[in-house]
């Protein structure tokens, strides 16, 4: 196993990528820890399905919007586990609309989940990773081409990503973490349902002509994770069926 002895963190863990993300990192060795926010049950369910597969687990509610949380998070994981290897920012919410009918509130909310959170996480994470850890950073094709309107605030938030992808791949290298970002297409999970209103539009943007799996962006994050990712660090890596393309 290419992860053993090593422990995770996953924000958002409970359910989509995320969930596919902890399944996938646990088959490969490592310990992991999940943040939710309301789905307890799928959490405690994850959290079985990881101890299953002889690794440890543990599952923290840990709002993302809220400023306090990832630092409990951080603390919560390198207590359970003693040590913290991997750090994968994966929660985050999809706010759509035309600019003119964004409020406030929607642009606070996309930021503090999208933007302040996975800062704050890497934040609190830095002193607690081990020397050649591991940043994951879940982004969004949609930082990469906006092929329908509606997107500013969304693009926005997962544009800001690549910023601070770069920026921690450059201060944390000379540890040797690293810091890459994923920038996923269509994936179906319950944010992006491959049956959902707009299903067939996005389908049609990709060069594949169909939705992902979470398992295909889990499959990015564990070769990023692994001991085959460590001279990758600062790359944005497109899982988008050609999406950008
Ligand atoms: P889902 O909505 O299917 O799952 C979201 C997960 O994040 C759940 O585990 C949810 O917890 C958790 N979560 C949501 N909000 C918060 C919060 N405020 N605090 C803590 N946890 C939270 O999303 P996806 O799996 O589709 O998306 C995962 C990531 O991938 C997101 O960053 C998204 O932007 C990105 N992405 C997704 C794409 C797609 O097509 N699906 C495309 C491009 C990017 P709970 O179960 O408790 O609600």
């Amino acid at each position: 196993m290419t992860l053993d002895g090593k422990a995770a963190l996953i924000t958002g863990g409970s359910r989509g990528i995320g969930e596919a993300i902890a399944i996938r990192l646990a088959e490969d060795g490592a310990d992991v820890a999940l943040t939710y926010r309301d789905r307890a049950d799928r959490a405690a369910d994850i959290v079985e399905r990881i101890k299953a597969l002889g690794r440890r687990a543990l599952a923290v509610r840990a709002d993302s919007a809220d400023p306090e949380a990832p630092r409990a998070a951080v603390a919560g994981a390198a207590a359970e586990f003693g040590r913290l290897d991997i750090l994968v920012n994966n929660a985050g919410v999809g706010v759509l609309g035309p600019v003119t009918e964004l409020s406030l509130e929607d642009i606070d909310r996309a930021l503090d989940i999208n933007v302040r959170a996975p800062f704050l996480t890497a934040q609190a994470a830095v002193e607690r990773l081990s020397d050649g850890g591991r940043i994951i950073n879940i982004g969004s094709c949609m930082a990469e081409r906006i092929a329908f309107p509606g997107g500013s605030l969304y693009a926005t938030s997962k544009t800001a990503l690549t910023g601070l992808t770069k920026a921690l791949a450059r201060e944390l290298g000379p540890r040797g973490i690293t810091v890459n970002l994923i920038h996923p297409g269509p994936i179906d999970t319950d944010m992006n349902p491959a049956d959902g209103e707009s299903a067939a539009m996005q389908r049609g943007f990709t060069a594949l002509g169909r939705y992902g799996l979470p398992s295909e962006v889990a499959a990015t994050v564990a070769h990023l994770a692994g001991e085959s990712g460590r001279y990758i660090s600062g790359a944005s890596i497109a899982v988008d069926g050609g999406f950008a393309a």
